[in-house]
């Protein structure tokens, strides 16, 4: 096989992970410096909120291109978490885009996915597992692909927590069923997975009119003792679970509120195309 032609260093990566693909994808110049203060600007705000707490910025990616996120993971933004919602989109991102990515699942998860979703190496966390049955499946097709090769990780999982109890949101209902949600994970998934903690979406309503004042925000309040139930039946230290909660829209309230993982899109990529319109090559 040929090596791919030299590329003019504005429209190329080289990183060693990077793949063949990523190698020809071109990465405008503008667009990757205005993505890179886009993001710079959410990690500053980020920092000043944290006080020193290590927050995960998961950059949300979803129906948007592929070089897209090579821009921001290449230097020298250097960003490794990404977030999609749609499980063949992020698979084929995945083949795409260099390895050093860490993927994160973050939309409706659906069974018939669940095994494709587990062997993608560098998938590290699915944020959306709601019943036992998914996390199962997770599980059994992780410890498949870690018995194949043992130097990868297990994969981790948020149980995902409907807090605002509308019925169009998936999630776990809050109380018994998200107590021993998290206890089987723990009790029978511990071959592929680690539960890392609870995740939830919320009214977006409801957090645009809190924006301002987070302690309004109901559903960062339940998340919290949700949290702090599971952790009180099940025998964990309370940071032992993190919380993944928080969006463009609200994500410094949530950092007040704990929140260990913000999941922001938008306001990093600016607006998504229409599902119909989004390309993952453009
Ligand atoms: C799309 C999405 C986000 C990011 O939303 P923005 O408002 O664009 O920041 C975060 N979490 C989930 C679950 C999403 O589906």
């Amino acid at each position: 096989m040929s090596e791919p032609p030299a590329a003019p260093t504005t429209t190329t990566t080289t990183t060693s992970t990077t793949t063949a693909a990523a190698h020809e994808m071109r990465v405008d110049p503008a667009r990757a410096q205005a993505l890179a203060s886009q993001l710079a600007a959410v990690k500053d705000r980020l920092a000043a909120l944290a006080g020193g707490r290590n927050v995960r910025l998961v950059a949300v990616s979803k129906l948007k291109p592929a070089n897209d996120i090579l821009a921001l993971h290449q230097d020298p933004a250097r960003h490794a978490h990404f977030g999609e919602n749609y499980a063949q989109e992020l698979s084929q991102k995945a083949d795409l885009l260099p390895r050093s990515i860490q993927w994160h699942f973050i939309g409706g998860l659906q069974s018939g996915h669940c095994k494709t979703l587990a062997k993608i190496p560098n998938l590290f966390c699915v944020s959306s597992v709601d019943t036992l049955k998914k996390a199962r499946l997770l599980s059994s097709a992780r410890a498949a692909l870690l018995a194949a090769d043992p130097s990868l990780p297990k994969l981790s999982v948020h149980v995902q927590v409907n807090t605002s109890g509308e019925d169009a949101k998936s999630g776990c209902a809050p109380g018994p069923d998200t107590v021993a949600l998290c206890r089987e994970i723990l009790e029978h998934c511990g071959p592929g997975l680690h539960l890392l903690g609870l995740m939830t979406i919320g009214a977006i309503a409801r957090s645009r009119a809190t924006t301002a004042d987070a302690a309004e925000n109901e559903d960062f309040v339940a998340l919290r003792e949700q949290r702090d139930l599971v952790a009180r039946e099940l025998g964990l230290a309370p940071d032992r679970l993190e919380l993944s909660m928080g969006m463009s829209e609200d994500y410094e309230g949530a950092i007040a509120m704990g929140s260990g993982e913000v999941r922001v899109g938008s306001t990093i990529f600016g607006q998504r195309p229409a599902k119909a319109d989004a390309k993952i090559k453009d």
